[in-house]
């Protein structure tokens, strides 16, 4: 099943895609839901992100080749950290890219929406809590990172966390191949098997240190082949299965 979340003129709604049609959810997709009869073709809707998280929690150096390719090492736990809910778009929105940095990585990742409340779960039971799987671009102000040497600034700007299309549920993350294009071109190519740490291992780690809530993200880290984006790029994030997340960069003209 994918789940969509969308605007049409003012009314804001979630759907599960059938054949290019949205049929609007009736409920919660947390609990119980229905669908309406009445689907909408996609075509005639803005799509949002998937999700409102209260947070967005980042494993950065998950995969062996990123880590080499930013001389870390291997971590022995994964590293985390957080992306304010601020700095989240959605398919189609404008990275804008900030005046402080010269240099603005894409990072692309899949990502894992949390379905239930999460806290101190093992590792067997972690995947019970997880709804599903979506495409995040983990956009970084890379110059910053190096210069601050904590991750908060280069991490949090608006518009640097984006995700979509929709929340793919019945969905084997080891089987993810996960690519990012810049301007059409293949630039980032990993696969779910390459991950140091699964995706139930860091529910888990993550739940042993903070309550996870319905929505909230877990990026689950970048393969290697980073790389600069200016204004005018564009960036797609394809996972086979999920579909593509893409968003254009602009300047800042404030
Ligand atoms: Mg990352």
């Amino acid at each position: 099943m994918k789940i969509y979340r969308f605007r049409r003129d003012t009314e804001i709604r979630m759907g599960v895609l059938r054949e290019e049609l949205l049929y609007p959810v009736k409920g919660s997709i947390f609990s119980d839901f229905t669908l309406d009869d009445d689907p909408i073709p996609i075509g005639e809707v803005k799509l949002l992100p998937p999700v409102h998280p209260t947070k967005i929690v980042c494993v950065g150096a998950n995969y062996r080749d990123h880590a080499a390719e930013m001389s870390r090492p291997i971590p022995e736990e994964p590293l985390l950290f957080l992306k304010p809910p601020s700095a989240l778009i959605g398919p189609f929105d404008s990275i804008v890219y900030p005046e402080m940095s010269q240099r603005v990585d894409y990072e692309g990742e899949l990502a894992l929406v949390m379905g239930k409340t999460a806290s101190r779960l093992r590792e067997e039971e972690a995947m019970s809590a997880v709804l599903g799987f979506s495409c995040f671009n983990d956009v970084t102000a890379r110059d910053l990172q190096k210069k601050d040497g904590q991750f908060t600034r280069a991490k949090s700007f608006d518009t640097f966390a984006a995700l979509g299309p929709c929340i793919r549920t019945d969905f084997d993350p080891a089987e993810a191949e996960i690519k990012t294009f810049l301007n059409g071109r293949l630039r980032q190519s990993g696969h779910g098997r390459q991950l140091i740490f699964s995706p139930a291992f860091l529910v888990s780690f993550i739940s042993r240190i903070m309550t996870l809530h319905p929505g909230d993200v877990v990026a689950t880290g970048t393969p290697a082949g980073v790389g600069p984006m200016v204004p005018g790029d564009r960036v797609d994030i394809r996972i086979e299965g999920i579909g593509t997340l893409s968003n254009d960069v602009i300047a800042n003209s404030r």
